[in-house]
């Protein structure tokens, strides 16, 4: 756990979130500020900061995290769906805790602002 990470507290179960999964190395939770209608976080529940500083080491836990997110995607009825990771300030990263963005539900754009 990092100090004074927003997304270790939730895995800690020290703030309360909607889940949609959880196992042993991944939580997946609902948005607080849903962009679309459906809209889920799936984290690593290990700490790690964004996809800037993964490794060779971390390879089997973001296959993980992407296979997990289009598994619940299309058990959400979601033929549709996109799979976001921002990284960095500039990319809209405000949360330092890898988290995986799922989104559906509504027609999409591209390129995204
Ligand atoms: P980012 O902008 O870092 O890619 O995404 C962070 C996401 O975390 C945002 O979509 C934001 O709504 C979500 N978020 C921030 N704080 C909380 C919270 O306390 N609970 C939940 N469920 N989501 C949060
Ligand atoms: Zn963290």
């Amino acid at each position: 756990m990092s100090d004074n990470c927003l997304f270790c507290k939730i895995v800690a179960g020290q703030i309360p979130v909607v889940k949609l999964h959880e196992d042993d190395e991944l939580l997946a939770f609902a948005d607080i500020n849903p962009q679309a209608p459906t809209h889920f976080l799936v984290i690593p529940k290990r700490h790690l900061s964004g996809m800037g500083t993964v490794g060779p080491a971390d390879e089997a836990l973001i296959g993980k995290l992407m296979r997990v997110g289009a598994e619940l995607a299309r058990a959400n009825n979601a033929p549709s769906f996109r799979l976001v990771i921002n990284n960095g300030v500039e990319a809209g990263q405000t949360v330092f805790h890898l988290h995986l963005h799922v989104l559906a539900g509504r027609p999409m754009r591209w390129p995204p602002g």
